[in-house]
């Protein structure tokens, strides 16, 4: 059960949380929230109500009635009744404020504590210089762009104080991935970008300054393509497999730049490159020796055509990806020669 004071505050203004409760409850219609919680009740003959033992006291004989259309439950043996947010009030032991507060974590659990874990890894960035020093030697080294694209830096151990002290209990930081089995964070020591989906960050991407594992992502899903909500207008974009190959291409000009962590495609990520059927995808994958990305852009090319795009490989100097080849000294002049002469296949 949940303690006393343990959601953050909604900030909301009173004005406001009237409607808002309303589609809270819609959202989350009260005989759904009771199944939810194993709550087992049968239809009464004839009536639309349906009928179970009590959550609220103990009983033999079920004497708790729901009703679907009203949305409200009445119980005969206790004598008590309401709405959804009265049974969390009663059940969970909150204040009206805290049951609404606790609602709207449930109906979307990660998304505020996500967007804390940003703010916080941001701040982290600025107060260990072992974070940024990593993000500028990996060539990107423009404020501004560090901060349109939030990047921060997890130095592991201190996440957890900083988002209990919010008002998030640990089965809430477990439950997310933030926190592993072992009580320790999931990112330690790691650059971290946070992907978005809808403008909602949805995961983080965390790369390794140290020698554990360079890559790392929540196990959830990983949302769209990298900042879609800003590349969508383009109708030419450039697809890269890292977020520092984005970075630097976004700081060398190249906004048009997205990025699939990884050279894979889920579908919903196709999707968004066919929102527009006229685009053209320059996949800009690492030149490895082992012909890894040059098999894996090719595997995408064929993908994407059936998908109906134009696609170009971009053809790097050996053994480069977008990120080295800029840290090498190309300039924007360069890579932009390398998308003229990308051939169209
Ligand atoms: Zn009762």
């Amino acid at each position: 059960m949940a303690a006393q004071g343990s959601y953050p505050d909604t900030g909301r203004t009173v004005d406001t949380m009237g409607k808002d409760l309303e589609r809270l409850k819609q959202r989350t219609p009260l005989l759904e929230y009771l199944q939810r919680h194993h709550w087992t009740g049968h239809q009464v003959s004839a009536r639309s109500e349906f009928v179970g033992l009590c959550p609220l006291h103990e009983e033999t004989h079920p004497s708790f009635y729901v009703n679907p259309q009203k949305n409200l439950f009445y119980c005969h043996g206790c004598a008590q009744g309401g709405d959804l947010i009265r049974f969390v009030e009663l059940t969970r032991h909150l204040s009206f404020c805290q049951s609404v507060a606790y609602l709207e974590e449930e109906l979307a659990p990660t998304n505020q504590l996500l967007h804390h874990t940003a703010a916080f890894y941001q701040l982290e960035l600025r107060r260990y210089p072992e974070g940024i020093e990593y993000v500028v030697k990996r060539g990107v080294h423009d404020p501004h762009l560090i901060e349109a694209l939030g990047i921060g830096y997890a130095r592991g151990g201190n996440l957890r104080p900083h988002l209990q002290n919010l008002g998030y209990s640990l089965e809430r930081l477990l439950e997310a991935g933030l926190i592993g089995p072992q009580g320790r964070d999931a990112f330690c020591r790691r650059v971290i970008f946070p992907c978005r989906y809808s403008d909602r960050i949805v995961n983080f991407y965390g790369r390794s300054i140290g020698r554990a594992f360079p890559h790392r992502l929540l196990p959830r899903s990983k949302g769209g393509l990298f900042a879609w909500e800003s590349v969508r207008q383009f109708r030419d974009v450039i697809l890269v497999e890292g977020l520092f190959d984005l970075a630097v291409l976004w700081q060398a000009g190249f906004r048009n730049t997205t990025c699939a962590i990884g050279t894979h495609l889920t579908p919903l990520q196709l999707d968004q490159l066919r929102e527009n059927s006229d685009r053209c995808v320059y996949i800009a994958f690492d030149q490895d020796e082992n012909q890894a990305g040059q098999n894996a852009a090719d595997a995408l090319l064929h993908c994407l055509e059936q998908a109906g795009l134009h696609v170009r490989i971009v053809s790097l100097p050996a053994s480069h990806d977008p990120n080295s080849y800029f840290l090498a000294g190309a300039s924007a002049e360069d890579f932009a020669h390398l998308l003229e002469e990308a051939p169209s296949l």
